[in-house]
């Protein structure tokens, strides 16, 4: 009878200890369903809110290469912007060189002349007067500010355009290729351009008054305003052959994660570090360029409007480096923009309502400027522009956007109360093969610099 007892009962535990690992798994099946259904829910919110096309260029074709497109939208219950884009200015804390011949090379000839002067040797003396000549040669600048723009660039054209993940055409249209960009930069600095900060356009008093700031070059040089728009590496660009991220190296140099690896060709920025390195005088006083970003996806590769989705310690490893990218940027002469933060669908039919560009600057100002920075400058999402009197765009000034840079081939600035406009020219696949004269009427011909492995423009 013990002896039955006991059998049972050894019989019997088996099942209650399926039973109870039935009903842990069955716990953890649900647990884990929830936490993807809300991740999935999350995501689909933010998809709905947004649309990852790069900007249609002015005149063109209504060619919408809508990823997503969230045109139904409405927007939700617009957060409160509580910074305010304007307060403390934006003026990068660029690194200025420290030895006399590289701040004559940058053209800070006030720096070299202080720290020469502290110097009584005869060679310094010498490179004291130099100094002096090159700043009494400096002369107004009173023609046109050149103003280009890119998006992140393609660094491997046979992802690119393969037609597997985004349409080849998109890519073909919108984006740049590495070899395109790195061809570019030469006839650049052999047709005398040279890197401008456009913050130097204009002074801004502190009751917001913009007005026109005297430009003072080399003569002969031509003032270049560089920006990249959407420097986001989105989900749908991952299986195309751009980079996946931004970060810095040891040395406080932003570099590309293209497969894994740091590398200085992955973008714009790495590339346009280097040249500079090479060609000092390429750039007036450090000057870079603009890297606009949006919000929907986070910035610069990190996923930091998703945090949700991730771990306590990634959460935190994301914010550090959004925030570590934007100080190495700035160090390196580089602005931060604002670039919208949907980069829907109703910026481009400006059916945008003022509760959804409420919702939209409240979320990049809350969301993404506390980890890239303060920003004066709104890069408009599909090149966009408003009348100076339209209550949006009242709106987007009255939050310290002041510096607004749509699309226009001709690359005109504007001077008004209280802002400065400036067109940007597109130097992508549309201007290269459909709009050629646009680009050899400024800089060159067009056809110095295409990719070989572009396919045809359809
Ligand atoms: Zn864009």
């Amino acid at each position: 009878m013990a002896k039955h007892l006991a059998d049972s009962k050894k019989i019997n535990i088996k099942p209650y200890l399926i039973a109870a690992g039935a009903v842990i798994l069955a716990a953890l099946l649900i647990f884990g369903a929830i936490k993807l259904i809300g991740a999935v829910k999350a995501r689909a919110a933010e998809k709905a809110d947004t649309a990852s096309a790069p900007e249609i260029a002015e005149d063109a074709p209504g060619a919408q290469t809508a990823d997503d497109s969230g045109d139904a939208q409405t927007a939700e219950t617009p957060s409160d912007a509580t910074g305010n884009a304007d307060e403390g200015g934006n003026k990068p804390a660029a690194k200025t060189p420290t030895d006399a011949d590289a701040l004559i090379a940058g053209y800070f000839y006030d720096e070299a002349i202080e720290l020469l002067s502290k110097d009584g040797s005869a060679e310094a003396r010498e490179k004291l007067e130099k100094a002096k000549a090159l700043k009494a040669q400096l002369t107004p600048y009173t023609d046109k500010v050149y103003h280009v723009f890119f998006h992140s660039l393609i660094v491997d054209t046979s992802l690119a355009f393969d037609n597997k993940g985004h349409p080849a055409q998109g890519y073909n249209e919108w984006m740049t290729t590495v070899y395109e960009f790195k061809k570019m930069l030469p006839l650049f600095l052999e047709k005398d351009f040279i890197l401008f900060d456009i913050t130097d356009m204009c002074d801004i008093d502190a009751n917001g008054k913009v007005t026109q700031k005297e430009i003072l070059l080399p003569p002969g040089k031509k003032p270049l305003v560089i920006s990249i728009d959407d420097v986001n590496y989105y989900d749908y660009m991952k299986p195309d052959g751009f980079a996946e991220r931004l970060d810095v190296d040891e040395n406080g140099n932003v570099v590309t994660i293209v497969n894994g690896k740091a590398t200085y060709d992955g973008d714009v920025m790495p590339i346009l570090d280097a040249f500079v390195r090479e060609h000092p005088e390429f750039s007036y006083r450090g000057a870079k360029g603009i890297v606009a970003t949006t919000g929907y996806q986070g910035a610069f590769g990190y996923r930091i409007t998703d945090l949700e989705l991730y771990s306590e310690s990634e959460q935190k490893y994301m914010l550090d480096k959004v925030k570590e990218v934007s100080d190495a940027l700035r160090a390196t002469g580089w602005q931060i923009a604002n670039h919208s933060y949907t980069h829907n669908q109703y910026w481009n039919n400006k059916t945008m309502t003022m509760e959804q560009l409420k919702y939209d600057t409240g979320r990049w100002i809350n969301e993404i400027m506390p980890y890239v920075g303060k920003t004066n400058i709104l890069i408009s999402p599909f090149g966009v522009t408003f009348d100076q009197d339209d209550e949006r765009y009242r709106y987007i000034v009255s939050l310290g956007f002041n510096i607004y840079c749509p699309v226009g081939s001709n690359m005109n600035a504007r001077y008004f109360d209280d802002n400065m406009t400036q067109e940007r020219l597109n130097l992508d696949g549309y201007t290269m093969m459909k709009h050629p004269e646009r680009m050899s009427k400024y800089f060159f011909d067009p056809s110095l610099v295409l990719d070989p492995s572009r396919p045809p423009m359809k």
